[in-house]
C-alpha cells in the first residue's frame, strides 16, 4: 500500500507508487481526495491534490487509478456547471451538503438521465472513429449526435432504438468492443481529427470593433488582456450571449471562486437572444469554488477544452472562453515552485509558454473524424489579466506570442467609459486579412474599403489630438477640427457598444458596416464641403452627428428610418450657406 510521506500545501508525496504513470489520477487520504501526478522520481511519486488538504496526514493511503483525468461527454452535458474536475456543482451540493465535502464525486452527466438513441446505422456496418452511429434529443429541438470513440473500429453486431442512461452502452462491434452513450476521454489529450481546415470565415461576435477591426476567425484564438476594471468579464458574457457560435464553454479559473459561479448560473438563466431559449442550454459552464485549490485551475481549461471538442466533433462551432488564463499560470507557478523547479521571469515556469501553446493548438476549425463528414470548430478567447494592466509580464507576453489576434482594453478608455474599452492603436488580428472576401462576399462589397477609410480616420485623429495638445484646438485647420468630429463619432457609435442596451448590445454585420460607412462618408462630406470653400463653421455637422448616434441604439424595426435620416444629414453637411 502506498503512503503519504510528505505534505507541502497542495502538493502531497507519496510511496512506493511502482508503476504508477504521469498525470495519473490517483485518491488521497481516508476521505479519497482527487489528486493527479505531476513528478515521478524512482519509487516516490509528487501529486497535486484537486481539493482542501488540510485533513491529510502523513502515513494516509494513496491509492492510483489506472487512468489520467477524463472528461465523461455525452447528452445532458449543456446546460451543466461543472467544477474544474468534472463534478456538477449543484449535486455534489447535494451529496455533501453546502460545502463540496472534500473527496465526494457526482457524475459530471446525471445517471438518472434517460435519452432515446435512434440508431443510423445496421448491425453489420464496418465502423471506425468518429462514425456516426445515431442521435438522441438532448433537449426537445436539439439534437446530439452519438459517435464511435476515436480509435475504436470494427464490424457493429448490434445497436438498437432504446431508452438509455449515462452508463449504458447503445450498441456492440463484433469483438465485444461496448458503445457508450457517454464517452471518456483524457482532458490532457487533444482529440484526433481528420484533417485541420484553413481559416476563411469569421466567428461573428456581434461587436463591431471586433468584427470591423479585429476579426477572429472560427477556429482562431484571440487574447484579451485588461487591468481590473477594464471589461473583461463583459466582453466574455456579450460574446457568451451574442457570438454566433452553436456552443458555450466557459472556463471560470478562479477569478472570483463562488460568486464567480453564481453570477454566470444567473447570466447563463438569461434567454437566449437568438432562440428565446435559456442561453444555459448552449452554454457548459466551468467554475472552481473558492474552496478548491489552485491545482484545480490547472485542471479546468483542460475539461473546458476537451468537452469543447466534443461539440467541435459533432460538427457544431464551440466558442471557449478562459477568464482568466493569468489565473491559470499562477496555478502552473505556485505548483512549479512548491516542486523547487527553477523558475524563469517573475517565478513563472520556464515552460509557461509552450503550455500556453499547447492550449491554443486546441483551437481550431477542422474536419472531424468518420462520416458522414461535417466540419466544426472550437474558437479560443483567452482573458488575461496582467497585475497593474502592465502588458509586458510574462502571461501577456506569452499570450501574445501564440494568439492569432489581440484585443487590447485599455485601462484609460474603461475610465472615460469608452466600452468596449478596446485600444485600436495596439490591437490586431492576424486573421483580418483572410477574412476580408468573406465580409465582402456576405455583407457589402465595399466593407474591406470602408473598414480602411476608418483606420485610416482613427490614425489621424490620433495625430491631430497631439497636435492640438501642443497648439491648441483653436489653432488646428479646418480639415484636422473635421478630423476631430469624425473620429469621435467613430469612437463613439461605431466602436463604442453598450453592453447592456437591448437594442445595441448585439450589432450584425449590417448594421456594423452601415454605421461605419456612414462615419466615413460624413467625413467625406466635409471634406467637400471645405474643397468647395466653405468654412468649418458653416459645415452642417451637427445634424449628422447626433443621427448616427442615434443609430446604434435604434430598436430594429427603426433601423432603416434612422438610418435614411442619417444618410440625408450626412448628404446635407456639405451644403453651404446655411448657418448651423
Ligand atoms: P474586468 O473583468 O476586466 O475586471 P468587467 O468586465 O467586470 O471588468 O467590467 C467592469 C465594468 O465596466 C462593468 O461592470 C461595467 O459597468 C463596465 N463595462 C464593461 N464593458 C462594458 C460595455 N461593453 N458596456 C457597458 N459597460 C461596460
Ligand atoms: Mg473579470
Amino acid at each position: 500500500m502506498s503512503r503519504i510521506v510528505r505534505i507541502n500545501g497542495a502538493l502531497v508525496e507519496a510511496r512506493p507508487l511502482p508503476g504508477v504513470a504521469l498525470f495519473e489520477v490517483a485518491r488521497v487520504g481516508e476521505a479519497g481526495l482527487l489528486a493527479e501526478v505531476i513528478r515521478i522520481e524512482g519509487d516516490k511519486a509528487t501529486l497535486q491534490v484537486y481539493e482542501e488538504t488540510a485533513g491529510l496526514r502523513l502515513g494516509d493511503p494513496v491509492t492510483p487509478s489506472g487512468s489520467g483525468l477524463v472528461a465523461r461527454l455525452g447528452p445532458g452535458l449543456l446546460g451543466a456547471i461543472l467544477d474544474g474536475v468534472g463534478r456538477p456543482l449543484r449535486r455534489v451540493a447535494e451529496i455533501a451538503g453546502d460545502f463540496v465535502r472534500a473527496g465526494a464525486w457526482a457524475e459530471t452527466i446525471d445517471p438518472s438521465r434517460r435519452f432515446l438513441f435512434r440508431p443510423a446505422l445496421k448491425p453489420g456496418a464496418r465502423v471506425q472513429g468518429g462514425d456516426v452511429l445515431g442521435s438522441v434529443e438532448e433537449r426537445p429541438g436539439v439534437g446530439h449526435l452519438i459517435l464511435v470513440p476515436p480509435r475504436v473500429q470494427g464490424v457493429l453486431a448490434s445497436l438498437q432504438e432504446a431508452e438509455r442512461g449515462p452508463a449504458d452502452a447503445v450498441g456492440a462491434l463484433e469483438d465485444g468492443t461496448p458503445l457508450p452513450l457517454v464517452q471518456q476521454w483524457l482532458v490532457r489529450e487533444p482529440r484526433p481529427v481528420a484533417r485541420r481546415l484553413l481559416a476563411t470565415q469569421p466567428l461573428i461576435t456581434g461587436q463591431r470593433v471586433f468584427d470591423l477591426l479585429f476579426p477572429v476567425a472560427e477556429g482562431g484564438t484571440v487574447a484579451v488582456p485588461g487591468g481590473f476594471g477594464t471589461g473583461k468579464t463583459v466582453i466574455e458574457q456579450s460574446l457568451a450571449k451574442h457570438a454566433d457560435a452553436d456552443v458555450v464553454v466557459f472556463v471560470g479559473c478562479g477569478e472570483r471562486g463562488n460568486e464567480m459561479a453564481e453570477a454566470l448560473s444567473d447570466f447563463a438563466r438569461l434567454p437566449d437572444p437568438r432562440t428565446g431559449r435559456p442561453l444555459l442550454e448552449r452554454t457548459v459552464l466551468i467554475v472552481n469554488t473558492s474552496n478548491m485549490p489552485v491545482p484545480a485551475r490547472e485542471a479546468s481549461i483542460y475539461l473546458g477544452l476537451t468537452i469543447a471538442e466534443y461539440f467541435r466533433d459533432q460538427g457544431k462551432r464551440v466558442a471557449v472562453m478562459a477568464d482568466s488564463i493569468s489565473r491559470w499560470a499562477e496555478a502552473l507557478r505556485e505548483m512549479g515552485s512548491r516542486l523547487r523547479e527553477m523558475p524563469s521571469e517573475e517565478g513563472y515556469p520556464v515552460y509557461l509558454g509552450s503550455r500556453l501553446g499547447k492550449l491554443m493548438e486546441r483551437a481550431g476549425r477542422v474536419e472531424a473524424l468518420g462520416s458522414p463528414s461535417r466540419n466544426g470548430s472550437v474558437t479560443l478567447f483567452c482573458a488575461v489579466s496582467p497585475p497593474g494592466g502592465d502588458f509586458s509580464e510574462p502571461v501577456t507576453q506569452a499570450a501574445l506570442r501564440v494568439a492569432g489576434a489581440l484585443w487590447a482594453l485599455d485601462a484609460g478608455l474603461a475610465h472615460q467609459r469608452q466600452f468596449p474599452a478596446v485600444d485600436a492603436e495596439t490591437s490586431y488580428s492576424y486573421d483580418a486579412g483572410a477574412l476580408l472576401p468573406w465580409f465582402a462576399a456576405h455583407v457589402d462589397a465595399r466593407w474591406g474599403e470602408v473598414r480602411l477609410d476608418l483606420m485610416r480616420l482613427l490614425e489621424r485623429d490620433r495625430e491631430v489630438r497631439e497636435i492640438a495638445s501642443l497648439v491648441g484646438s483653436e489653432a488646428l485647420q479646418d480639415v484636422d477640427r473635421l478630423v476631430l468630429e469624425a473620429a469621435r463619432v467613430a469612437r463613439e457609435a461605431v466602436l463604442g457598444q453598450h453592453a447592456f442596451d437591448e437594442n445595441d448590445a448585439h450589432s450584425p454585420p449590417q448594421k456594423t458596416y452601415r454605421l461605419a460607412a456612414l462615419a466615413c462618408a460624413l467625413h467625406r462630406a466635409g471634406l467637400e464641403g471645405l474643397k468647395s470653400g466653405g468654412a468649418f463653421e458653416r459645415l452642417r455637422l451637427a445634424p449628422a452627428l447626433s443621427a448616427i448616434a442615434a443609430l446604434p441604439r435604434a430598436p430594429a424595426a427603426e433601423e432603416e428610418r434612422i438610418a435614411a435620416l442619417a444618410a440625408a444629414a450626412v448628404a446635407a453637411v456639405e451644403k453651404p450657406g446655411e448657418a448651423r
